[in-house]
């Protein structure tokens, strides 16, 4: 049998399904610095030891000597689909007979890097940098279309000392779909262990990336609060209907509404001038969404729309006006169909940035 293992990014990451093979494995074949990350665990077994490009050669190996009748183990870092050995090995796998093979899932780099940067993935697009077996071309459509899909991109090999070009097409693709406040995580490989920051895509420079590096690049609700990294899934939060607000769309549902900006209110501009009013009160509250700049008011349970314009935007506007009514027929909606109200707002919001992107 051989076992193709994900050690995940540390030996601390490392599963107990992977520790085991490893424990139960003859043979352990890697590359001789992911052995050494585990070499207290090797005692007694064969190690076989090879450097980087010499991914197709440990599979071979590996298969000789399951064919000897050992139990083998291929080590990756990790996980093994990812970048790793478990593709190098498949690819061998019509050219001998018998051959009896699992995979053995690690801990990613990117599930690694997300959980140091807070919760950045909703749907996302892990690609390599690495134009050594990629054509550049093909690299640039996948972050293109990845950013036009609004999934977080998490960049892997993103920059070598001799292989540049890659990064710099990928700076100057982000830099003309995407917002320049967008969220950047990056997850830096040390000695002494991961650092990560978090900056605004704008600030994102060459130097700050290497080898060693996952880059997390977010999508338009990606938002940084208390030092980590969020891309909303859109979870219904729990409603109450204030009574000023049952007010407001009680009368909205019998057709008494004033669209557009209220200058006759006492309160107007009460957002930036000139605002819409045709949302006094928000159909989404509590959105619990950071993007549009809603904010919670610490300790109270209090979510906070002051710094939110969104809603009172022409476009944003327009855009919820026109499936609105089909969601909203009583006041109660607000509380009861709340998952379609959350998805109309998403809708709407990555229409709206959509627009400006193109
Ligand atoms: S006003 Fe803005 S922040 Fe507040 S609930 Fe509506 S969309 Fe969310």
């Amino acid at each position: 049998m051989i076992s193709i293992v994900g050690i995940g990014p540390t030996k601390d990451d490392m599963t107990i399904r992977a520790l085991a093979t490893i424990k139960k494995a003859e043979v352990v074949i890697g590359y001789k610095h992911y052995i050494q990350l585990i070499e207290d665990l090797l005692e007694g077994k064969e190690i076989i030891k090879k450097g980087m490009g010499q991914e197709l050669l440990r599979a071979e190996i590996a298969i000789q000597k399951s064919q000897q009748g050992k139990k083998v183990a291929i080590i990756s870092s990790g996980d093994p689909g990812i970048f790793g050995m478990a593709n190098v090995f498949f690819h061998l796998i019509g050219k001998y007979s018998d051959i009896q093979v699992e995979v053995v899932p690690g801990v990613s780099a990117v599930n690694h890097a997300s959980s140091l940067l807070g919760a950045p993935l909703h749907d996302f697009a892990v690609i390599s940098l690495s134009d050594i077996l990629t054509p550049l071309e093909e690299i640039k459509n996948k972050i293109k279309y990845a950013i036009k899909g609004n999934l977080i991109i998490a960049l892997y090999n993103p920059r070598s000392k001799k292989r540049t070009e890659p990064f710099y097409q990928a700076q100057k693709i982000f830099s003309k779909y995407l917002n320049p406040n967008t969220p950047v995580g990056i997850v830096q490989s040390t000695t002494s262990g991961p650092e990560t920051k978090i900056i605004p895509l704008k600030n994102l420079k060459e130097d700050m990336v290497n080898m060693s590096t996952i880059l997390i690049v977010g999508n338009t609700t990606t938002y940084v609060e208390e030092g980590y990294m969020i891309t909303p899934r859109g979870y219904a939060l729990p409603k109450s209907i204030h009574p000023l607000s049952q007010e407001f769309f009680e009368n909205f549902l019998t057709g008494e509404r004033i669209l557009g900006p209220n200058k006759d209110c006492e309160y107007y501009p009460c957002h930036a001038h000139p605002q819409n009013c045709t949302f006094c009160y928000c159909p989404f509250y509590p959105c619990g969404d950071r993007s549009t700049g809603g904010k919670w008011i610490k300790d109270k349970g209090v979510w906070s729309c002051q710094d939110c314009d969104w809603i009172h935007q022409d476009e944003n506007v327009n855009c919820i006006m026109k499936k609105l009514p089909n969601i909203l027929e009583s006041v109660q909606d607000l509380k009861n169909k709340k998952r379609e109200l959350l998805k109309l707002r998403r809708e709407c919001l990555l229409k709206i940035n959509k627009q400006s992107n193109e």
